[in-house]
């Protein structure tokens, strides 16, 4: 296998630990690397890699979108997105995946017991992991997703997933609204290491009610911390993060990997 992950910066990425994991677990010869490509050289960087035999490659921040132009195909997953994730290169042309809808519902699946059938979300910010979410939720059966975000017009945009099943909330007024729900998602960036903290009273939760976070940096951001603290089930940022390298890995080799605790307990390092 040739492949790795490219971004501006991409130093920070887990990703090589990942599949180098799963490289040494199934046997499997050759480089998983990060490779940083700066916005002035992309396509050329990009027709580097399929010049230098690449099986695929990863794609995150800056160039979700951008690579979207250089796919000879994308999956009608990545279509609706708007945002592809993962290249596989074959016959030297680019087809464009997105995996982090998958990513997100596994990772719930495996830790807890919850059918996403007929329930009511919340999910809180409209950004590139927000249009991933709402797509699997609703692709799950979700019945009404309550969305809030701090720029409004943004998450109006996504009400184009499901007209009828969103609801767009006032940012200012979500706490009048999570007293009714199955499960509260947080996709902004707020609560990760260095940026402010997501300010919301959720003391108005249902006890049932599942609260996730996609921000794994810290693992237990204070919102998961005042869920578990009241006795709300939680679910954690980072296997979302191992579970949408599955799909990946399985498009450059064949073989769909596990995410283990050894694999979780790497990562957290
Ligand atoms: P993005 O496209 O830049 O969106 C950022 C979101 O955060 C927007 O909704 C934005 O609201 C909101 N936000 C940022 N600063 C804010 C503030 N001060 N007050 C209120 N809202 C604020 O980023 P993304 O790609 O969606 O990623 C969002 C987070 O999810 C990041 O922390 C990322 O690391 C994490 N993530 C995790 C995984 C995983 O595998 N666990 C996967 C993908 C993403 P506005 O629209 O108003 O700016």
């Amino acid at each position: 296998m040739k492949a790795g992950v490219i971004g501006f910066p991409v130093h920070h990425s887990k990703s090589p630990i990942i599949h180098g994991h799963w490289m040494d677990k199934y046997d499997i010869t050759g480089s998983y690397k990060t490779i940083e490509i700066h916005p002035d050289n992309f396509q050329n960087e990009v027709n580097e890699l399929v010049t230098n035999n690449y099986n695929g490659f990863n794609v995150t921040a800056p160039y979700k979108e951008e690579i979207l132009s250089l796919c000879y195909e994308i999956d009608d997953i990545a279509k609706a997105i708007g945002a592809v994730n993962t290249i596989l290169i074959e016959d030297r042309k680019l087809l464009g995946k997105n995996t982090d809808s998958f990513g997100f519902i596994q990772n719930i699946k495996s830790q807890i017991n919850f059918n996403f059938k007929n329930k009511k979300c919340f999910v809180i910010g409209a950004g590139g992991a927000a249009r991933a979410i709402i797509y699997g939720l609703l692709n799950e059966g979700i019945q009404e997703i309550y969305l809030t975000n701090r720029t409004k017009e943004k998450a109006e945009s996504l009400r184009k997933f499901d007209e009828d099943k969103i609801k767009i909330i006032n940012w200012e007024e979500k706490e009048n609204y999570i007293g009714n729900i199955d499960i509260l998602v947080n996709t902004t960036s707020l609560g990760m290491l260095g940026k402010r903290n997501l300010e919301i009273n959720i003391s108005s939760l249902n006890k049932t009610t599942v609260v996730t976070d996609l921000v794994y940096a810290p693992l237990m951001t204070p919102l998961l911390l005042d869920a578990k603290n009241q006795g709300n089930d939680i679910v954690t940022g980072i296997g979302m993060l191992l579970h949408q390298a599955r799909p990946a890995f399985e498009a450059w080799t064949g073989i769909l990997p596990e995410v283990s605790k050894t694999l979780e307990e790497k990562i957290l390092k």
